[in-house]
């Protein structure tokens, strides 16, 4: 991809390190959760005491204030300074603002105005308002926080134990995120969770498939709109998408599949509905819940 022009998005944080947790509640990742759900109460408790050393550090609510030094200024977004400054997370950053530029448009062709997602990046476990989350559940969006969370860790894993080089491969998986977003907006997934609880888990799983593939057209819409796809973007990308689908991952960690147990998509779904969108790059083209899946 071509991104080198772009400025870093605005909308980022730098959330820090937390420690260690399960896997929070109504969170939409990239990854099947197969370490399993629920949140464990020790680590609550250590999140609040991480948050509360956090805010000391950061000199949120005037804790380090001493002696009349920096004032710390009002309105300034916690950690916004430090947000991009690595490598990875200024790619993300570009990413988040190719994404800006090409939902905006999408949504003003529609008559509505596009909010953007603020990128939240964090290493090893982080609090969401969707409960807290380790890094090993992957990238995640969080729709109460309107947030896309990110260890950037995960680009190295993506080309180590995914075997997904290259950068569209990690371009696809912030564009994923940033696909439930715009779900989000659309109140596609409030709708889908309502219906989660009503219905059985495989009728549950089954519409969190249809999310997730939505969610990987989207991906695509983004990148053909964008217009910076580079040769060899697409494969990068289809091979990411592979390597994540939910046959393919529960293949490779039990050695036998349960399609009922399915919540992302087979590894043919996912690079299906990623094609279709990059393809098209037309959002419309990502009705997964009505067509026939
Ligand atoms: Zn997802």
């Amino acid at each position: 991809m071509r991104l080198d022009d772009l400025d870093p998005t605005d909308n980022a944080r730098d959330l820090g390190s937390g420690g260690g947790g399960g896997g929070g509640f109504g969170l939409l990742g990239l990854l099947p959760m197969l370490l399993g759900r629920g949140m464990g109460c020790g680590g609550i408790a250590l999140i609040g005491i991480v948050a509360l050393v956090y805010f000391a550090i950061s000199g949120g609510g005037g804790m380090l204030g001493g002696g009349g030094g920096t004032q710390v200024q009002q309105g300034q977004t916690q950690g916004a300074a430090k947000a991009c400054d690595t490598q990875a997370e200024l790619f993300a950053c570009r990413v988040m603002t190719s994404t800006e530029q090409v939902w905006g448009q999408v949504f003003a062709e529609q008559g509505k105005r596009y909010q953007p997602a603020t990128i939240n990046f964090f290493q090893n476990s982080v609090q969401s308002a969707c409960g807290q989350a380790s890094a090993a559940v992957g990238p995640f969006y969080c729709p109460s926080d309107k947030g896309v969370f990110l260890d950037t860790a995960f680009f190295d894993e993506l080309d180590k134990r995914f075997g997904a080089k290259g950068d569209f491969a990690r371009a696809y998986v912030v564009g994923h995120e940033v696909g439930h977003h715009i779900q989000n907006l659309e109140g596609t997934s409030a709708k889908v969770s309502q219906a989660e609880s009503r219905g059985s888990r495989a009728e549950g799983n089954h519409l969190s498939v249809l999310l997730e593939l939505q969610a990987d057209c989207y991906a695509g819409v983004w990148a053909k709109r964008s217009g910076r796809l580079e040769p060899g973007d697409i494969e990068e990308g289809m091979t990411a998408a592979n390597a994540i689908g939910d046959d393919t991952l529960q293949r490779q960690g039990q050695g036998q599949v349960v399609p009922d147990s399915f919540t992302h998509g087979t590894s043919a779904q996912r690079k299906q509905w990623l094609q279709r969108g990059l393809d098209s790059g037309d959002p419309a083209q990502c009705d997964t819940f009505n067509a026939a899946i």
